[in-house]
């Protein structure tokens, strides 16, 4: 399979790269990171950009550092970065653990973290840790800089808040205290999971004090357990089983080759009660 043919461009600045989008804005023009989802869709024609504008050698679009109590990752910095940084190790462990189970090595080599954030899978892991970790979506335009929440910035499947002509440059994500988990259900590991849990959750004592849960793959965007988050918060020791029976109450996945919609909830009850109580013992842990 091959892309149609397409016109190339690569900038070597954001500002380069905001003007290419402009230039284009009446063409089919697109950003390209990775390419580990936007090659493959275009091979099978399913998407057909008639220019693409490669941000693979804009160098200020790649690190990965801390600011103050925020941690700062370029939209380009590479999957395989994140996952081994030391700031990402101190400031957000969640994201470490899920990007471990991020497709293979290869394709963390060369997906982005901003790539995944910005195509929007639902299936996808780092849009759901990016909701639990209250992350802020650093957005580049003709009209300048603008700053969305992560609760704000997914729209649907593969639909973000990212307009024409505007690209993802940072992703902000706030220090949290507690204990976290990443867990999922996958046919096989590397592949897209079925349903994935990203738990952070503070301890005061023996009470939780805060609980931030998103789930992946049972709604068109990640989407926050709130109902579980309110079992939890106040209670003491943190009752998992009944927290994640209230956030599968909330739930109506969409049923599909993997899976019915009740086949989907009871996956995403066990794994909520999986994640919550693997974070709790790790919140209890760092006491
Ligand atoms: C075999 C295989 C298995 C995979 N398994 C998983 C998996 O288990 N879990 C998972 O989450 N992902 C998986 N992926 C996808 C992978 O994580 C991709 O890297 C990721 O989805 C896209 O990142 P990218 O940097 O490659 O982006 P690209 O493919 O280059 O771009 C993806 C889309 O995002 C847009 N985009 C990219 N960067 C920006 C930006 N800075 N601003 C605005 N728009 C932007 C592009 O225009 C395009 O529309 C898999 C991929 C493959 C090939």
């Amino acid at each position: 399979m091959k892309p149609p043919p397409f016109h190339y461009a690569a900038p070597t600045s954001v500002a380069e790269a905001v003007a290419l989008l402009a230039a284009h804005a009446d063409d089919e023009a697109r950003v390209l990171a990775g390419g580990q989802s936007l090659v493959p869709l275009m091979n099978f024609r399913l998407a057909q950009p008639s220019h693409l504008i490669d941000l693979r050698r804009i160098a200020e679009l790649t690190g990965i550092r801390t600011e103050g109590d925020t941690l700062v990752i370029g939209a380009m910095a590479r999957q395989s970065a994140a996952e081994h940084a030391p700031e990402v190790a101190l400031f957000a462990p969640l994201l470490a653990e899920a990007l471990g189970f991020v497709a293979h090595p290869p394709i963390r080599n060369s997906g982005t973290v901003g790539g995944s954030i910005a195509h929007a899978d639902p299936a996808a892991e780092l849009p759901a840790v990016a909701l639990a970790l209250d992350a802020e979506l650093v957005i580049v335009g003709p009209q300048g800089s603008r700053t969305v929440a992560a609760a704000d910035f997914f729209l649907g499947p593969f639909t973000t808040a990212i307009g024409a002509g505007e690209l993802l440059t940072e992703v902000r994500i706030p220090r949290r205290a507690g204990g976290h988990a990443f867990v999922e259900f996958a046919r096989t590991h590397g592949t897209f999971a079925v349903v994935g849990v990203a738990a952070v959750i503070e301890l005061d004592g023996d009470t939780v004090s805060r609980a931030a849960i998103a789930l992946s793959g049972v709604a068109a965007t990640p989407v926050r357990a709130t109902a579980a988050e309110r079992v939890l918060v106040g209670a003491t020791a943190g009752d998992a089983a009944a927290a994640a029976d209230a956030a599968a109450a909330e739930l109506a996945p969409a049923g599909d080759v993997h899976g019915s919609t009740e086949t989907r909830t009871d996956i995403a009850r066990s794994y909520l009660r999986r994640g919550i109580e693997l974070a709790l013992q790790r919140a209890q842990d760092q006491r």
